[in-house]
């Protein structure tokens, strides 16, 4: 894999795949982290003279043409502020428009494609879309670490048809996560939390091999539970799950790691931030309550199992964190990691990054990863098609 400023781009059109996937509400950009991930390739592309076309998906549309909900028209707007330069906002992705638009750029000058995913052959990685968006540039670049986990035609099929180089995201992404499995400074510790067991068993069972201590939390917790005999009431179980539960906890006897599971849990009747709880040891759970969050108990084992880590990976919380009488486990996990001295930390996209967002940590966090599923699939160690496409 090769990254962009290995090569001149001065005076070229370089078509650049960011993940613009940003969260909107009525037409605002609510949360541009993903924006500010893809600068460092578009100002190194602007700084050398490139032409830049940015393409994107937004959501899930149907694929049967716009769809204003899906439009990445505030994205350019937001981008544009950002840049402090006018982005230029094309309608559509292919076509003789988009096409001009492209011809016209100048050095330095920035496009911005609508929403990938109007065009059904997007997902469908059809080599015919590939060709269409490869006619508007001279170089293809990959940046969306976030979609490196789909075969996608803007990330895997116009590999076949440009010369195919990663940006700074996706190169920073790969090597921060591949360092983890590589070479860890000791101990290592990984916190896994959640709500599926069947998600996570992959990754789970990869990082048994590299971790010296995992922590278990989440509502995946509890299918362990129920496989070692203890009563869980109503709680989040997967029963098909439970041997694979109980084959993972033995891998971690073989293979000396410390695999801790909660200790105590805080219970509620429904779910609601008007619910009240009930705190119980595992072996007094309440057969009519459900487990929403890892209990006080729980949550001081896993910070000191934290607090003498020279290398963290967290993905997933702890419990029902958006609700204020279950978010106690996830906020002592975010801080116990974002206290760390000293450290590599590295947090795994979806829910563990909004959480850190939510307690306000995001600068005390070594790493965020901007790709919930391509990060987890990189751990797991199941090859990426954007990645493996580059090589
Ligand atoms: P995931 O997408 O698998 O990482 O799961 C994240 C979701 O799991 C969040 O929305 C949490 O509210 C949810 N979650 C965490 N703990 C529990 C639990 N004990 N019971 C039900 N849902 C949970």
């Amino acid at each position: 894999m090769q990254r962009i400023d290995r090569v001149d781009v001065k005076g070229k059109r370089v078509l650049v795949r960011v993940d613009f996937n940003v969260p909107l509400a009525e037409g605002t950009v609510t949360d541009d982290t993903r924006i500010r991930a893809a600068l460092p390739t578009i100002e190194f592309l602007r700084n050398n003279g490139a032409r830049i076309i940015l393409m994107s998906h937004l959501g899930r549309p149907k694929g049967e043409g716009f769809e204003e909900e899906y439009s990445l028209a505030p994205v350019a707007r937001v981008l544009s502020r950002i840049l402090g330069e006018p982005v230029a906002f094309a309608p559509g992705t292919t076509g003789a428009e988009v096409e001009q638009l492209s011809a016209s750029l100048e050095d330095g000058g920035v496009l911005l494609l609508e929403n990938l995913r109007f065009d059904a052959r997007e997902k469908k990685n059809n080599e015919e879309f590939a060709a269409e968006l490869a006619k508007l540039a001279d170089i293809y670049v990959d940046d969306a670490f976030g979609a490196a986990h789909r075969a996608h035609a803007s990330v895997e099929a116009i590999t076949r048809l440009l010369p195919s180089y990663a940006g700074f995201l996706l190169d920073l992404e790969i090597t921060t996560l591949s360092a983890l499995l590589e070479a860890p400074k000791r101990p290592f510790v990984a916190i896994l939390g959640g709500s599926k067991v069947s998600d996570k068993i992959k990754i789970i069972d990869a990082l048994l091999e590299q971790v010296d201590t995992l922590l278990v939390g989440g509502g995946m917790c509890f299918t362990f539970l129920k496989a070692q005999g203890y009563e869980i009431g109503k709680s989040l179980c997967e029963d098909e799950w439970q041997e694979g539960a109980l084959e993972l906890l033995q891998k971690a006897v073989d293979r000396g790691v410390q695999l801790l599971l909660p200790i105590d849990i805080v219970q509620a009747a429904y779910f609601g931030e008007d619910a009240p709880t009930k705190i119980c040891t595992i072996d007094e759970m309440d057969s009519a309550m459900m487990g929403l969050d890892i209990g006080p108990a729980t949550s001081e084992l896993f910070a000191r199992a934290i607090s003498s880590a020279k290398t963290v990976f967290w993905n997933g919380p702890m419990g029902v964190f958006e609700m204020k009488p279950f978010e106690s486990g996830t906020k002592t996990v975010a801080k116990a990691v974002a206290t760390l001295q000293d450290a590599t930390t590295v947090v795994g996209g979806g829910d563990s990054v909004a959480a850190i967002k939510v307690y306000n940590l995001q600068d005390q966090i070594g790493f965020i990863s901007t790709g919930g599923g391509a990060s987890m699939q990189l751990l797991e160690g199941t090859p990426l098609p954007g990645v493996e496409a580059l090589r």
